[in-house]
């Protein structure tokens, strides 16, 4: 079990992605409405490590004793391997949806068509692929050419 729990900065949206394709519990601070981010962040969820690439933003969590970490890197990969300072394993897991940090599951039969249907594509991947299915967005998912690529990132990441 994945225990702990981030929200990330602006900057930092395909890392949470990634967070959350490793089934870490993360937030993307780009899917709240926020006036002052900064101070949204600070102030919210916490009980969630604050992941920032803000210098004044890691200097003013740490003076109200938030639990923060530091990225350096604008590369993704980069700073997956900066997150591995905090034990965190990158990993595929079909556990939450890279798009709203909700939980997958799979769907029935009946769902899977339907879903399929809506969003044009066709029936026989229900024979071919394995599918993950979000509630909440409606977003499938399943073993094809997106994820070879994302094996293939993954290894250059390790
Ligand atoms: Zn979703």
């Amino acid at each position: 079990m994945v225990e702990m729990k981030f929200i990330c900065d602006r900057m930092l949206g395909k890392l949470a992605v990634w967070l959350r394709i490793s089934g870490y519990d993360t937030l993307y601070i780009g899917d709240f409405y926020a006036e002052d981010e900064d101070e949204f962040l600070l102030r919210s969820f916490g009980d969630r490590i604050l992941l920032t690439k803000d210098r004044r933003l890691y200097e003013k969590a740490k003076k109200v004793k938030r639990e923060v970490f530091l990225l350096r890197s604008n590369d993704v990969a980069e700073q997956m391997k900066e997150l591995k300072a905090l034990g965190v394993k990158f990993q595929i897991i079909m556990d939450r949806c890279s798009v709203c940090n909700s939980l997958l599951r799979r769907p029935s039969r009946e769902e899977a068509l339907m879903v399929l249907k809506e969003q044009g594509l066709p029936e026989d991947m229900l024979e071919r692929y394995e599918l993950w299915f979000c509630e909440n967005c409606r977003k499938l998912y399943w073993m094809g050419g997106h994820w070879i690529n994302m094996v293939r990132f993954l290894r250059k990441v390790e």
